[in-house]
């Protein structure tokens, strides 16, 4: 809620650090609010707001309702999707999105990369070992080598060649499942492609870097589960609701499956309870992907800079095809 002054209100997360905010707040009323400060909360702070800027907030209708102002939602990440905003609402209402694409790539790349690593070694379970004197029993928990294994991507778009041009030189064979790229396309960014069914089959990592859109929600389910190599392992580090985490936990109990490293998940925060936190073979990050404090700077510099572009009524520089 503005305190009464008559520059225009933005409201920015928390977390949005950038050395252009101080312009920002030259220009306008800086609202800063948590992401998790409630709904309730956020309904009162975008009042008057004629802009977000967007980190891990869910921009619900019911916080689009509450925001009659609202011109434009800058995005710090590259997500543009259900799990972020309303996105029906922002196309009635004509509201602008912006986001910053392959903003985060190298942080997402680097975390896939260390998932495979870490459940290839049983990283956590032999620390684990370690703390608890077991020095012997993991001595005697092998792991192997991610060299001479085939490497499937789920999404061959910023992210998924970001983690290809690294697994090269691990000596991982490229792979590539993506719908939107031509065979050529594929093939120029350092892949072989392959049917969905046939990755499945064939490869040892599978890694999933999509869009969460209608068309991707459970791609991966039990059938796309059953097609896989009983040791192979699934890296998802794109958009929880992509994959059916019911049918990945049935699947890894079942022993169908090496392993699992999850970035996200469909309910997230994950509760207590989740099945998936009682197996040892499953490594859950809290969708940190693309959150380094390089890659955080970065998209929050961009999206201030969108914001202070609104404010001079200068064009979007990465406006978002809703
Ligand atoms: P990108 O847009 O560069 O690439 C996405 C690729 O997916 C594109 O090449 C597209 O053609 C392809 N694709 C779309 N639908 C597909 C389908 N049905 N099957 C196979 N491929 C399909 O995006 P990116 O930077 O590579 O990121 C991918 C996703 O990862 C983002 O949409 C975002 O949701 C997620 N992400 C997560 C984090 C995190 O913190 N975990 C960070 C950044 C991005």
């Amino acid at each position: 809620m503005s305190t009464g002054s008559n520059k225009p209100v933005v409201v920015i997360e928390d977390s949005v650090i950038s050395n252009n905010v101080k312009e920002l707040k030259s220009m306008a009323e800086v609202i800063t609010m948590s992401p998790y400060a409630g709904v309730d909360k956020w309904i009162i702070a975008v009042k008057d707001a004629v802009a977000v800027i967007d980190r891990k907030m869910r921009l619900s209708k019911e916080v689009l309702d509450a925001a009659p102002a609202l011109k434009l939602i800058a995005r710090t990440g590259i997500g543009v999707d259900e799990t972020r905003i309303d996105l029906n609402e922002v196309r009635r209402r004509n509201i602008v999105v912006t986001y910053n694409p392959g903003i985060n790539s190298d942080s997402v790349a680097e975390l896939t990369v260390m998932l495979a690593l870490s459940i290839y070694r049983k990283l956590f379970i032999l620390n684990r070992y370690v703390r608890e004197a077991k020095w012997a029993e993991g001595q005697s928990n092998l792991g192997n080598q991610i060299k001479g294994k085939a490497w499937g991507f789920i999404g061959f778009g910023n992210a998924g060649t970001h983690v290809a041009n690294i697994v090269k030189s691990f000596g991982c064979s490229i792979n590539a499942y993506d719908p939107y790229l031509n065979k050529q396309a594929i093939v120029e960014r350092g892949g072989n492609p392959l049917e969905l069914d046939a990755l499945l089959r064939q490869c040892d990592i599978i890694s999933i870097h999509v869009p969460l859109m209608d068309s991707t929600k459970h791609l991966i389910g039990e059938r796309e589960l059953n097609l896989m190599k009983k040791d192979a392992i699934l890296i998802n580090v794109s958009r929880g609701g992509i994959v059916d985490d019911t049918a990945l936990y049935r699947a890894l109990k079942g022993g169908k499956l090496r392993g699992a490293g999850l970035d996200t998940l469909e309910d997230e925060p994950i509760h207590v309870t989740n099945p998936l936190l009682t197996m040892d073979n499953v490594i859950i990050t809290p969708h940190i992907g693309g959150s380094t404090h390089e890659a955080v700077i970065a998209g929050a510099e961009l999206a201030v800079n969108e914001v202070v572009r609104l404010l001079k009524g200068e064009k979007p520089l990465s406006p978002y095809k809703l």
